[in-house]
């Protein structure tokens, strides 16, 4: 049986990758005086994944791969107002509001009254504690974590901190890469809810990870039902 409901935040509870895909319009916009608009894109792509491992994730590291992308596409020709101007995008980006998904809040103030709830995100941390507070949601949730990656050890750190066995937690979010795969791989159960707006990195290659393995979802106020149909699959198995 579940004790824990496990909730990823972007593209899950809230908008996120919609504002890097804007930003990345204006990005190649910009840009287009030097490159074609789908490569600046592919450039900008290729920077940010590149970078995972010296910035991690989040707005910051985005704005140093633009910069980084926006100096070799230009052949270093890019000027100081057009930097400044990607400076602007970003500091768009990390003042946002934060729009939350159709159903978010009603669910979690569905499942609040039979679960312990926990918000896992990663990122940055900063930005990420703007959001959450912003969201108003932060007082569903028994357990608040920011990490800077999602990966079975991690998750596995998390769980052990707070004393939750892997079989009782049901792990939600809109990325095989850091929500399901992982979750699995310890020994827990994963839904994914997917999104049109999710970044190519969350995703992974289908034989990378079992489609019969986890559950999937159109979208989230279809959780609580299939929580009762798990919890009753497991009782009478
Ligand atoms: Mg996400």
């Amino acid at each position: 049986m579940f004790e824990t409901i496990a909730f990823d935040a972007d593209d899950t509870l809230w908008h996120n990758e919609i504002h890097y895909q804007e930003a990345k319009k204006q990005f190649s916009q910009l840009l287009s005086k030097y490159q074609g608009a789908d490569y600046a894109r592919q450039r900008l792509d290729e920077t940010e994944v590149k970078n995972i491992d010296i910035y991690g994730y989040g707005i910051k590291m985005f704005t140093l791969s633009m910069i980084e992308t926006a100096i070799d596409l230009s052949d270093g020709r890019i000027t100081g107002p057009e930097i400044r101007q990607l400076i602007d995008i970003a500091k768009e980006m990390l003042t946002n509001e934060v729009e939350l998904f159709e159903h978010a809040e009603e669910t979690l103030e569905k499942l609040i009254p039979r679960f312990d709830l926990m918000l896992i995100t990663k990122g940055d941390y900063f930005e990420q504690e703007r959001k959450i507070a912003l969201s108003g949601l932060s007082g569903y949730f028994r357990y608040i974590e920011i990490v800077m990656e999602k990966s079975q050890e991690i998750y596995q750190s998390i769980l052990a901190k707070h004393d939750i066995h892997p079989h009782r937690l049901l792990m939600v979010g809109n990325s095989l890469r850091s929500d399901i795969q992982p979750v699995l791989a310890i020994g827990g159960r994963a839904v994914y809810i997917p999104n049109e707006q999710t970044w190519f990195h969350e995703n992974l290659p289908v034989e990378e990870v079992d489609p019969t393995a986890y559950d999937e979802l159109e979208h989230i106020a279809q959780l609580p039902d299939l929580i009762d149909r798990l919890m009753k699959d497991e009782t009478a198995s």
